[in-house]
């Protein structure tokens, strides 16, 4: 019987291989943001068509390994269609879950973490793994902050 990392690597691998909302959107009316991880030359391009604080549409384009481009392609799934609030809350959500052993260093914020207790993260736990690897953790957070660029600029105009 598989076990729950096999599980995890397998839909790390199906992201990778099928990734979703892959592609632009004419810039404007969307809103694009660019992340870039030197320590791997993973690169992210997330474009955002935000109506009525709602996250309408989003694309991704861009380049790396596996994980940067699979949790890319979770961000996308995990936020598509949700309120921009909703989308901020389920990118604290996944930061937290990615920082929980540098929480132990800094003291982890309890009351935040509260907060963010009832965000389902679903197919994103599969990359709760990588915590265990600190270098590659860059590259799962990649398309977060990229995201999180990219709903500053929605909500700037
Ligand atoms: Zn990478």
């Amino acid at each position: 019987m598989p076990g729950l990392e096999d599980l995890y690597r397998e839909i790390i691998l199906d992201h990778y291989r099928s990734p979703r909302n892959r592609g632009e959107l004419a810039v404007p009316p969307a809103h694009v943001a660019e992340g870039f991880n030197p320590l791997c030359g993973d690169e992210i391009k997330v474009f955002l068509d935000v109506h009525d604080g709602v996250v309408a549409d989003i694309r991704i384009a861009g380049q790396g390994c596996s994980i940067s481009q699979s949790s890319a392609s979770m961000m996308s799934a995990a936020v598509k269609g949700k309120t921009v609030p909703e989308a901020r809350r389920v990118l604290a959500a996944f930061k937290a879950m990615m920082s929980v052993h540098e929480a132990g260093l800094d003291g982890a914020e309890g009351a935040a973490d509260d907060d963010l207790a009832d965000v389902k993260l679903g197919d994103l736990e599969a990359l709760r793994g990588v915590v265990k690897f600190p270098v590659r953790i860059k590259c799962a957070t990649l398309a977060w902050n990229t995201l999180g660029q990219g709903l500053d600029e929605a909500d700037a105009g």
